[in-house]
């Protein structure tokens, strides 16, 4: 199994091709900011509570913790495409928790989200990142 340093450098050096073969009417900028956060924070071995990206979270990462314990390593969480929903999602349930507790405590926010190019770009982004952790990680299984 690549370190996590060795994903990061990979995922990096393959940055610049994905963002120039990424299809026109995407914008580029979203799509490797969400190709950053899928490579740095986002990524499957968040079903290791002690890998690189868990750790990168700080405190925050005990909130990853549960989906280190609901996603065994290399289950759902290393499949293409679910596993990056299985993340994008269970951060979205996050933080549908906390501005339900915010807004039960008094503090109230209207957060509107269209979704529009620019995040369809950046959830790409993610979904790439994604890919070539997957790859790298078959690669390195049967290699
Ligand atoms: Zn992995």
């Amino acid at each position: 199994m690549p370190s996590g340093r060795v994903h990061e450098t990979v995922n990096l050096l393959a940055l610049p091709a994905s963002v120039y073969f990424l299809p026109e009417p995407l914008p580029k900028l979203p799509f490797a900011a969400g190709y950053l956060v899928g490579t740095f924070w986002l990524t499957p071995d968040l079903d290791l509570a002690t890998s690189r990206p868990s750790r990168r979270w700080g405190l925050l990462r005990l909130f990853w913790l549960p989906y280190a314990w609901l996603f065994p390593h290399r289950g759902l969480s290393h499949r293409p495409l679910l596993g990056a929903f299985t993340r994008v999602l269970y951060l979205a349930a996050l933080a549908g928790v906390g501005l339900w507790l915010l807004d039960n405590l008094g503090y109230h926010f209207q957060i509107g989200l269209p979704l529009g190019q620019g995040w369809l770009s950046f959830f790409a982004g993610i979904l790439v990142a994604d890919l070539i952790h997957l790859l790298l990680d078959t690669f390195f299984e049967k290699g």
